[in-house]
């Protein structure tokens, strides 16, 4: 009869050893410090052990528990870099010790420079734990041993630090899969675009991408009305388990302005940056943007409400971009600055050359974007300062003028040339691409076409 108790007990420790929660299920004989086991661990002793004596008990269990020292077990703690960190810092804010650091840090190297590392970045750090257990008669606290990292990249790439074999760390760069889809969204503008995309659940990077590809076109300010649509086509990444870890770049746009279509297409001619063309393959870049500002920003309600004269007069000598304060302003066109600073009835103001024959001017702004100073070289869509109210201003806008050959010009007439025109073989490409596009698109059903109507 006590021969089968002692087994009975030997098979309960086997037991809890597996279910991997040894630490915490401290037998109650045994232990010195006489503290309460878990209510759980109460629950998994069978009725026989505890008439069982501690002496037997030990007798019957030590033998197996050296034998079966703990699983170490591998757990992950998210980080992520912050503004101005070095990954030496980080990771010695994570407790990892200075010579392990140093030595991952050391490995990493060989596959990327961390210096590149950009905040936010998220670092899963590994550790190898070893939970508290008994070893003959001393008792062996938890322990945590660092074992590595991975580096989130980009969405579709971890760089991993990890130990080999021989316990060295080792550095590889490894592509994570993803799946790719193409969305359609498209919705109904009421007060501004922004308004609409956000009603529709655009994604916000999509919607920046497509207002700045048409930011050379349109105004707008004066040109979007309500009633007016938008459509987009663009890539969606999608992680094994199917939730959405990157939204990419609009394929395609479409943009109905008062019944009357603009369609561009991103193409990537040979050895050229990838860029947006209408359908006949001409580049919707030009030299100047009519929108000098985060065009998502503009709304055509606010603009009528608080600024009555919002269009080109001669007295005036401008337009108006009636936006919040904060909102970005963009250089229209590559250039100069002329000036950057206080200017009269202007506010804070800065003029920019663009070659020998066009300037533009910004004015009111609330404040200037770093380095923009007078003798710098910006570059068209650069930020070079915030929509404020500075000067003679009765409310946050942009005053925004265009000098062309000395005299300022109305930019609404402006009419500047395309920029780049696809030809032979590259527009042959261009146009190969654009069908396959539409094709794929006729299939798409679009997306939040209910949520547009509400
Ligand atoms: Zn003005």
């Amino acid at each position: 009869m006590r021969r089968m108790l002692v087994q009975g007990a030997v098979i309960a420790v086997m037991l809890w050893l597996a279910t991997s929660d040894f630490a915490n299920s401290r037998l109650p004989e045994a232990s010195p410090s006489g503290l309460e086991p878990a209510a759980g661990t109460w629950r998994a002793t069978p009725k026989g052990l505890s008439s069982l004596g501690p002496a037997a008990f030990l007798e019957a269990v030590l033998p197996k528990i050296k034998a079966t020292p703990p699983e170490p077990r591998l757990t992950e703690r998210i980080v992520h870099v912050r503004k101005g960190d070095t990954l030496m810092n980080l990771l010695l804010r994570a407790d990892v010790p200075r010579s392990q650091a140093h030595l991952a840090i050391e490995a990493l190297r060989k596959s990327y420079d961390p210096r590149k590392l950009k905040p936010e970045t998220e670092i899963a750090l590994r550790y190898q734990t070893v939970p508290a257990h008994e070893k003959a008669e001393e008792e062996v606290k938890a322990s945590e041993t660092f074992d590595g990292m991975r580096v989130a990249l980009r969405y579709d790439l971890d760089l991993v630090v990890a130990r080999n074999a021989t316990g060295n760390f080792i550095s590889e760069k490894i592509e994570r899969p993803v799946l790719q889809e193409l969305v359609r969204a498209g919705a109904t503008i009421e007060t501004s675009l922004f308004e609409a995309a956000d009603r529709a659940d655009m994604p916000t990077s999509v919607v920046i991408e497509m207002i700045r590809a048409y930011s050379f076109d349109i105004d707008f300010q004066r040109d979007i009305r309500s009633g007016d649509r938008f459509e987009l086509v663009f890539e969606r990444f999608l992680d094994e388990e199917g939730h959405i870890v990157h939204n990419g770049n609009v394929l395609y746009a479409e943009l109905e302005i008062r019944g009357k279509a603009l369609r561009i297409y991103r193409f990537s001619p040979q050895k050229g940056i990838a860029d947006y063309f209408n359908e006949k393959g001409e580049s919707v870049r030009k030299a100047l943007m009519r929108t000098p500002v985060d065009g998502a920003r503009i709304s055509s309600r606010y603009g009528k409400r608080r600024h009555p004269i919002l269009g080109y007069t001669r007295m005036h000598r401008g337009v108006d971009f009636a936006a919040p304060r904060g909102t970005p302003v963009l250089a229209s066109g590559d250039g100069t600055i002329e000036r950057a600073n206080r200017y009269g009835g202007y506010g804070k103001y800065v003029r920019i050359r663009h070659g020998s024959r066009f300037k533009t001017a910004y004015a009111h702004l609330q404040s200037f974007a770093n380095g923009v100073r007078k003798g710098k070289r910006v570059q068209q869509g650069q930020i070079i300062g915030y929509v404020g109210s500075t000067g003679r201003s009765t409310g946050p806008h942009l005053h925004y003028e265009v000098h062309e050959a000395g005299k300022q010009t109305n930019p609404m007439r402006l009419n500047l040339p395309t920029g780049l025109k696809l030809k032979g073989k590259t527009l042959t490409a261009f146009k190969k691409k654009r069908s396959e596009l539409d094709q794929q698109l006729a299939d798409l059903p679009l997306q939040n076409q209910l949520a547009s109507n509400e």
